[in-house]
């Protein structure tokens, strides 16, 4: 591994065809330098565009097989090659004046120097090198200052250069991003945050070193590699991680790692970037993954994404969207009772068939969508709840799920004000739902709003709860009515007996918060039998009913409540 720039012994690169002549200058300059040797002027170049070395400054001869002046002419128009200093071994003077103009820095006349001729040549190299340093500071502009990588910008063109450079070579990009990274940031602190980044940077230098590739990093929480092909990155992967589980000592930090292997040099690489980053999302549901390879299936789904966001606009004007209702029950009576319900949304569309929420939610979030899809579905909750009223005499309370991104809404408040009043809906029958981890990770934001949202005499449900990373003790602080178990315990409490005591501890927090808890997604007879016995208050899920339609709702509720 390299040394700091500060502490760290120079190194040469000596670069000649006759052995000889490198043992002469490596025997000279040893006690002073690093030496690493060259046989030609290609391999000259494998060393320096590889970053295997550090190399401080070049010694080169001009007659070689791949002749000195034509690493010269290469270096020309690579600026990573201009930081370092070159210095031309020659015997004639004409060759001088050619390598001047190609920016050559000085010169060691052949046969070599020896005695105290050859301490100047070492005094004045030592000068080259400093003066180069000095400038390498105006170089920061191509690096990313935390971790000295290259920027979005330089990655790219540096990616080019290395096509150029090795046309045959079969290459791959990757990209790698921290799963939940503003969250770590919030939990332990930039410091341990940046430290995160930093293991990253080390494990992809030592890589790039060991490996033909280069390393970039594309914004907060993302990483680029280019590299030579590899049939599989699972060791890369493995090994990464073992890296971020001892600095992080078992925190369980996780990676996204999306490939685009054999990449054509004609592509342009902002877009095989854009690709490997697609490929990677694609893992964002499920952090137990670790690669994504992109490939023309990922790509069409990234496509049909794109074409399910062109069509959000007539799809809502043309109300394809459909609000179901999963009753939920109060089970601490003798019999379970049916009560209020959750709204869930389906969308049926003409071209597209039936749209489940898992696949059209998180779209709407990224394309800013989801607070007009939210809004409509407030307005007719609250319009449903008004009809019932009339039809049936009865209040029937709804929860509404709210996306984390509806919380930057200004005047959502007064939004949902101005439709359940309208509606002569009563406030306390409208429950708002919002997953656990807003309420950590947008905590500066999600805390006012739910202020606000209860002060006006809304219920608020934390949905998820358990999922995120919200300790049990911060749960004091969250200002809520309603807790909702996360539905991963409850799928996962016949295989596990110790989640049947958390799910015991979260109940008897609950309780102790005089809040109601609410299970979902339970399915068997014995969830239900278990979850009631230990004080559990809702349930929903299968075992009762699934989401049903506004026309089999309303059956359910002249069945089950009209007199
Ligand atoms: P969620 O809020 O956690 O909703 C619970 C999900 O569990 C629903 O999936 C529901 O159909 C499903 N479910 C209920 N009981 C069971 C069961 O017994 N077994 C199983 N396996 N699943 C059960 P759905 O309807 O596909 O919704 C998925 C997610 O989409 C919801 O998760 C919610 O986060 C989001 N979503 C749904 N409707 C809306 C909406 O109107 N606005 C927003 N912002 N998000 C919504
Ligand atoms: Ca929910
Ligand atoms: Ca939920």
């Amino acid at each position: 591994m390299e040394n700091n720039l500060f502490t760290r012994k120079k190194t040469l690169l000596i670069v000649d065809d006759e052995e000889i002549n490198r043992d002469i200058l490596a025997f000279n300059l040893g006690n002073h330098f690093n030496i690493v040797e060259a046989g030609d002027g290609k391999e000259a170049l494998d060393i320096l565009l590889n970053d295997k070395h550090k190399i401080d400054l070049v010694i080169t001869d001009v007659n070689m097989p791949f002749s000195g002046l034509e690493v010269l002419k290469v270096r020309q128009n690579n600026p990573k090659l201009k930081a370092i200093p070159f210095v031309m071994a020659t015997t004639e003077l004409h060759t001088e004046e050619e390598c001047f103009k190609l920016g050559v820095n000085d010169f060691l006349r052949k046969p070599f120097p020896t005695g105290r001729e050859m301490d100047f040549f070492i005094a004045r190299i030592n000068r080259l090198m400093e003066l180069y340093e000095d400038r390498s500071i105006l170089k920061e502009v191509e690096r990313e200052k935390l971790t000295n990588l290259y920027n979005n910008e330089f990655f790219i063109k540096y990616s080019e250069e290395f096509d150029e450079l090795y046309p045959d070579m079969a290459k791959d990009m990757l990209t790698i991003t921290i799963n939940r990274f503003r969250l770590i940031n919030e939990l332990y602190g930039r410091e341990f945050g940046d430290e995160v980044l930093l293991t990253i940077t080390r494990f992809l230098n030592n890589y790039t070193s060991n490996n033909y590739g280069l390393a970039g990093r594309n914004a907060g929480s993302t990483f680029v590699m280019y590299c030579e092909h590899r049939d599989n990155y699972n060791d890369f992967a493995e090994q990464l991680i073992d890296g971020l589980h001892h600095m992080t000592n078992g925190l369980g930090i996780s990676v996204r790692i999306g490939v685009y292997p054999n990449v054509s040099s004609n592509l342009d690489k902002e877009i095989v970037i854009g690709r490997t980053k697609n490929a990677a999302d694609t893992l964002r549901k499920d952090y137990s993954k670790t690669i994504a390879i992109y490939n023309e299936a990922a790509q069409a789904i990234t496509l049909h994404m794109e074409e399910l966001v062109d069509a959000f606009p007539q799809a809502l004007e043309e109300e394809q969207f459909q609000l179901f209702f999963q009753p939920k029950y109060n089970v601490q009576g003798d019999k379970p009772v049916f009560a209020s319900a959750e709204v869930l949304i389906r969308w049926i569309s003409p071209k597209f068939g039936f749209v489940s929420p898992g696949d059209f939610i998180h779209l709407f979030e990224e394309h800013g969508l989801i607070s007009k899809l939210d809004s409509y579905i407030l307005k007719k909750a609250a319009e449903l709840m008004s009809l019932w009223k009339k039809k049936y005499g009865i209040d029937i309370p709804l929860s509404i799920n709210l996306s984390r991104v509806d919380i930057y809404r200004p005047n959502l408040v007064e939004d949902i004000i101005e439709y359940v009043d309208s509606n002569n809906v009563p406030h306390e029958c409208f429950y708002i739902e919002i997953t656990e981890s807003a309420f950590v990770e947008d905590a500066k934001e999600v805390l006012p709003f739910i202020g606000r949202i209860r002060s006006n005499g809304f219920m608020v449900e934390i949905d998820d709860f358990g999922s995120g990373y919200s300790s049990f003790g911060a749960l004091a602080d969250l200002p809520f009515d309603v807790l909702k178990i996360d539905m991963q315990f409850i799928r996962s409490m016949n295989k596990n007996p110790k989640v049947k005591d958390i799910i015991k501890m979260i109940i008897s927090l609950a309780k102790m918060m005089d809040s109601i808890t609410v299970a979902e997604g339970v399915e068997t007879e014995d969830q239900y039998l278990f979850l009631k016995e230990h004080g559990c208050d809702v349930i929903q899920g299968y075992y009762f009913s699934k989401p049903l339609s506004l026309g089999d709702f309303e059956e359910l509720i002249k069945k089950d409540l009209v007199k």
